[in-house]
C-alpha cells in the first residue's frame, strides 16, 4: 500500500517541508509573460529583493507548453471571442463590484446561465466567479448534518473541502470503483428503502468527469444506475471533461450515453476548456433556485467578472457552430487526435501513461519524487514546459508528470516534445517498459 508511506514522510516533517517539498515546489514557479497557448513566454528567473520588490529577469524563454488546461485553445486570443471580450471590457468594466443580488447581475450573467443549461440539456445554470468556490460553497448548501457523503478518493481539493465543511458524514471508495461504491451505500442503507426511511436525511455520491490527477473517466453509466438503485443523488464535476471531450463537447454524458436527467447536480468550471474564469451549477429549475436563495457565495461574493463571461458565452457559440463556421467541431476532433496520437507514441517508447484514450489529460509515471525536479529542469533546458505533480496531490510514491493536450498543439511540436521527454525519459531512466521498434 503505497499510501501508508505519507504518515511515514509526515512523521519526518522537517525533512519532507525544508528539502523534499522545497524541490517539488521549485520545479515551476516560474511566471509567465504571455497567453498560455500551445507554446507561452516563461521569466527565466526572478529575483525578490529581501521580499520588497519582485524583479523579473529580462530572460525570456519560449516554450511548449504541456501544462495548461486550455484544451480547445480558447486561452489564446480567437479570431470570434476576443473582440467581443475587448467589446464588453469596454461596456461593463473587469469588475460589477457587487454580489449577484446587490447590482452585480449583467445581462451577459443572465445570457450565460441560459446557455450554460441548454448546452447541458438541463433546466437551469447559476455560475459563480471561481471554480473552486462552486465546489467548495455549493456542497454545503446541498447537504448537512445527518446527510452521507459518498466521495470518489481521487476528488479534487475543492470537493473535499466542500464535503468537509459541509458536516454531513464523509464516506471514501476507491476511486472509480463500483462495488466498492456499492459495499460502502450498502453498509449504510438496505436495497429499495424509501428516501424518506433511511438513516440519513440525503445521500449524495461526489465524482469527477475525468480525474485531473490520473487522466481516467468516471465509470458514469454504472455508477449512475448504482445511485438509482439506492435512490442517492450524484453530483459530478466535470472540470476537466466539459467542452473536452464528447462529440459536441458536451463532456462525460455525451461520450458514455448518458442521460443528462440522470445526473441530479452538475458542476464545472469555465477555466479549461473554455479559456475563462468560474464555474457552474446546472440542474433543475427547483436546485437552481434553491441555491440563488440560499448558497452565501451567490449572496455575498463579488459576481463574476463580464469580459470572463462573454469569453464563455462567445466560445460556447463557436463550439455549438453557432460562429457560422465549423471551427469548435475541428478543434474538438483536433483535441482528441492530438491526445490519442500523443498518448500511443509515448507508450510505444516504453513510458508508462495512465488514463483513458480520448482524454486529453495524460501522466506520465516517475514514481520516486526524486525524479521530480530533474524530469522538469531537463525539459525545460530543452524549451519543453511540463507539469510535475506529487505528494499531497497524489500519494507520495505515486509522483507523475502530467501532459495536458490542447488543440492548438500542431504535429511538428508534438513531434518535438515527444523527441525531448524521450531523451530525458533516458536520462532519469524511467521508461518502465520496453520499447517498441521503430518502423522505418
Ligand atoms: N474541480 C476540479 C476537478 C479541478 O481540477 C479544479 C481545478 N483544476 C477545480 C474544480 C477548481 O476549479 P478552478 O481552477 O476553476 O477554480
Amino acid at each position: 500500500n503505497l499510501q501508508g508511506y505519507v504518515p511515514i514522510c509526515l512523521a519526518h516533517e522537517d525533512f519532507y517541508q525544508r528539502r523534499l517539498y522545497q524541490r517539488i515546489r521549485d520545479c515551476f514557479e516560474r511566471p509567465i509573460v504571455s497567453a498560455p497557448d500551445a507554446s507561452f513566454d516563461v521569466v527565466e528567473r526572478y529575483s525578490n529583493d529581501n521580499n520588497k520588490t519582485l524583479k523579473p529577469t529580462t530572460r525570456i524563454r519560449r516554450c511548449l507548453n504541456l501544462g495548461s488546461y486550455s484544451y480547445l485553445g480558447f486561452a489564446a486570443p480567437d479570431e470570434y471571442c476576443t473582440p467581443r471580450v475587448i467589446d464588453s471590457l469596454n461596456k461593463y468594466s473587469p469588475s460589477t463590484c457587487s454580489s449577484r443580488v446587490d447590482g452585480g447581475t449583467t445581462v451577459l450573467h443572465k445570457e450565460l446561465e441560459k446557455h450554460v443549461a441548454n448546452f447541458l440539456g438541463k433546466q437551469d445554470a447559476i455560475v459563480f466567479g471561481m471554480g473552486y468556490v462552486t465546489n467548495s460553497a455549493i456542497i454545503p448548501v446541498l447537504i448537512g448534518k445527518g446527510g452521507l457523503i459518498i466521495s470518489d478518493s481521487l476528488n479534487h481539493c475543492s470537493i473535499v473541502n466542500g464535503a468537509r465543511g459541509s458536516g454531513a458524514t464523509i464516506r471514501v471508495f476507491q476511486h472509480n470503483t463500483l462495488s466498492h461504491l456499492e459495499e460502502v451505500l450498502r453498509e449504510q442503507i438496505s436495497e429499495g428503502q424509501p428516501r424518506t426511511h433511511r438513516p440519513w436525511k440525503k445521500i449524495i455520491v461526489l465524482v469527477e468527469g475525468i480525474y485531473s490527477m490520473d487522466g481516467d473517466f468516471c465509470k458514469l453509466p454504472e455508477i449512475v444506475a448504482i445511485c438509482k438503485k439506492y435512490k442517492a443523488y450524484i453530483y459530478l464535476d466535470e472540470a476537466h471533461s466539459i467542452g473536452a471531450i464528447g462529440k459536441t463537447g458536451r463532456g462525460v454524458c455525451e461520450l458514455l450515453g448518458v442521460d443528462p436527467a440522470d445526473v441530479d447536480i452538475m458542476m464545472g468550471t469555465f477555466t479549461k476548456s473554455f479559456g475563462s474564469c468560474g464555474g457552474y451549477i446546472a440542474g433543475s429549475k427547483e436546485l437552481i433556485q434553491y441555491l440563488k436563495y440560499t448558497c452565501p457565495a451567490h449572496l455575498y461574493a463579488t459576481s463574476m467578472s463580464p469580459p470572463a463571461a462573454e469569453q464563455i458565452i462567445s466560445a460556447i457559440k463557436v463550439i455549438l457552430g453557432e460562429d457560422g463556421t465549423s471551427r469548435g467541431a475541428q478543434k474538438l476532433a483536433r483535441v482528441r487526435e492530438n491526445s490519442n496520437f500523443f498518448r500511443s507514441e509515448l507508450q510505444k517508447m516504453g513510458f508508462e501513461v495512465i488514463g483513458d484514450n480520448d482524454s486529453p489529460v495524460m501522466p506520465i509515471m516517475l514514481y520516486n519524487p526524486a525524479k521530480i525536479p530533474a524530469f522538469s529542469r531537463e525539459c525545460l533546458k530543452q524549451n519543453v514546459a511540463v507539469v510535475v505533480v506529487s505528494f499531497p496531490a497524489t500519494p507520495l510514491l505515486l509522483a507523475r508528470a502530467r501532459i495536458c493536450l490542447s488543440a492548438s498543439h500542431t504535429k511538428e511540436e508534438l513531434l518535438k516534445a515527444l523527441e525531448v521527454i524521450s531523451q530525458v525519459g533516458d536520462l532519469l531512466g524511467i521508461k518502465y517498459f520496453s520499447a517498441e521498434p521503430k518502423k522505418h
